[in-house]
């Protein structure tokens, strides 16, 4: 294998946790960047704008900039933005996203649809459905999604977490979402933005203009980012700092390449590939 040129790093549980930077992360990317290797960050959360994450990541020592952060929303709108640009799209998802996938030229016709959400609305002019992450979730919009799926609007979606970790405990994501309206019509999301997709790793190597073999994928989750890692063709690392330990990755048929303490173990792996 050819020494990784470009580094996409998972957020929550690898490079921080809450508000503070994980042992080492803050040094072992620093020493990366100092040996020429390119970085990235994602997050599958389509809540905030990439400026916010490239704030904390700043904030933390990181110096980071928006085109260093990829997030679900974002991969979203950048996706359909390149490949699908005239769909009027309903999304079922929190304002940040609709400036997002406004920001990439997409139509939302949210607005529109002022019809009473109590009856069978016409979901007119509606070619997609979006679900995201939604904190502010209602009747209305559960019921616009789903006239628009039953007559036939295509079915996106920026992430399928179930729930989102939060301080002692965690709170519904948009897996619970997107059941539900798969439940109700019969029908499947068709188009996932986020981890575990491909399309999240295949953005993120157009961002870093890498081929896959020249990059490594790390993370803290095997069923996300190492399973995501592995299946786009990329070298993988487990970080110990989050959701996985010793004994779990054990238990992989196919482990990651590296199980790592913490970033701070990187740049001493480079030595490996010399
Ligand atoms: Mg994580």
């Amino acid at each position: 294998m050819p020494a990784p040129d470009g580094f996409i790093f998972d957020l929550d549980g690898t490079v921080y946790l809450g508000e503070s930077a994980l042992p080492n992360a803050v040094e072992g990317i620093a020493e990366l960047r100092r040996m020429g290797k390119r970085t990235l960050f994602v997050s599958n959360k389509p809540l905030e704008p990439r400026e916010k994450y490239a704030r904390k990541l700043t904030g933390l020592g990181i110096a980071a900039s928006p085109d260093d952060v990829i997030t679900s929303g974002f991969v979203l709108g950048y996706h359909l933005a390149r490949t699908e640009p005239d769909l009027n799209l309903y999304v079922v998802g929190e304002q940040n996203l609709l400036n997002e996938l406004r920001g990439h030229g997409l139509k939302i016709v949210n607005e529109f649809l002022d019809q009473d959400p109590m009856e069978v609305i016409d979901p007119i002019g509606v070619d997609a459905v979006v679900v995201a992450f939604d904190r502010t979730l209602t009747y209305r919009k559960l019921n616009t999604a789903y006239q628009a799926l039953v007559k036939g609007a295509r079915f996106f979606a920026t992430n399928a977490d179930k729930m989102c970790p939060m301080p002692g405990g965690g709170i519904p994501d948009a897996g619970g979402t997107i059941a539900a309206l798969e439940h109700m019509t019969g029908r499947t999301v068709e188009l996932l933005a986020g981890k575990p997709s491909k399309l999240i790793m295949s953005v993120a190597l157009q961002r870093l203009d890498l081929p896959a073999e020249r990059v490594m994928m790390v993370g803290d989750r095997l069923e996300t980012d190492i399973f995501m890692g592995q299946q786009s063709g990329m070298q993988t690392a487990v970080t110990l700092t989050g959701a996985s330990k010793r004994e779990d990755i054990a238990r992989m048929t196919t482990p990651p390449d590296h199980i790592i303490e913490n970033l701070g173990d990187l740049p001493g792996l480079m030595a490996q590939y010399a």
